[in-house]
């Protein structure tokens, strides 16, 4: 398996939700842990809800690749990273199955009083590579691990350009700028939306804004 080792300054700070995107789990877990690919990660969470613990999270696993929020950069260096077990967009999307949901739960709970984190740190990886990555995707639902991402957010102005709302989420300014539609769509797969495309109407402006309300 590869892994490194993380530096003395940087302390976890996200936990990053992945799925496997392959047709097994054994696919998934055989090329996690092989010394031959370069993607590793801490947790595996399979359907029946059995959390394999594949690195332990003092050490870098490689899961994020390319990857900004807010202002950090390469979110391998201050992340724990979870894999979901689901076939993905090319091989056959599913629903996360409740004893994933469960399993997931208690890893997070756990992981957030040991690291001291809290809701706002539980990320997606289509949220940190909007660009590159569509993981967990739209059918992965993130109130049904109890976890309410935006409600330290204090904002009161329905009328707000949706570049600032979309800096208010967390993107980075770069991909503001650089990978505008790629952020819309990120957003649109945490709405759960079932089509998700780069139009930005005035529904999704509002079901944004209560997102960030919520
Ligand atoms: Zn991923």
């Amino acid at each position: 398996m590869n892994y490194s080792s993380r530096k003395k300054n940087k302390t976890v700070k996200y936990i990053i939700l992945h799925y496997t995107g392959m047709k097994t789990l054994q696919s998934a877990y055989g090329r996690l842990i092989s010394p031959l690919s370069d993607v590793s990660v801490h947790y595996l969470v399979s359907k029946e809800g059995k959390i394999y613990n594949l690195l332990c999270p003092r050490f870098k696993a490689w899961h994020a690749g390319k990857s900004q929020w807010r202002k950090d950069k390469n979110l391998n260096n201050s992340s724990i990273g979870i894999e979901l077990e689901n076939k993905g967009h090319d091989h056959g999307y599913t629903k996360f199955t409740s004893k994933q949901y469960g399993s997931l739960k208690q890893l997070i709970n756990f992981l957030k009083i040991n690291y001291r984190l809290n809701d706002e740190c539980i990320l997606f990886h289509s949220d940190i590579s909007p660009n590159r990555k569509k993981d967990p995707g739209e059918k992965f639902n993130l109130n049904k691990i109890g976890v309410y991402r935006f409600n330290k957010l204090k904002i009161n102005n329905k009328n707000l350009p949706l570049s600032k709302m979309l800096s208010l989420y967390g993107f980075s300014n770069e991909y503001i700028k650089t990978h505008y539609d790629d952020c819309i769509m990120a957003v649109k797969r945490t709405l759960k939306y079932k089509k998700i495309n780069k139009n930005a109407d005035k529904d999704f402006k509002n079901n944004f804004y209560n997102l960030l309300i919520q």
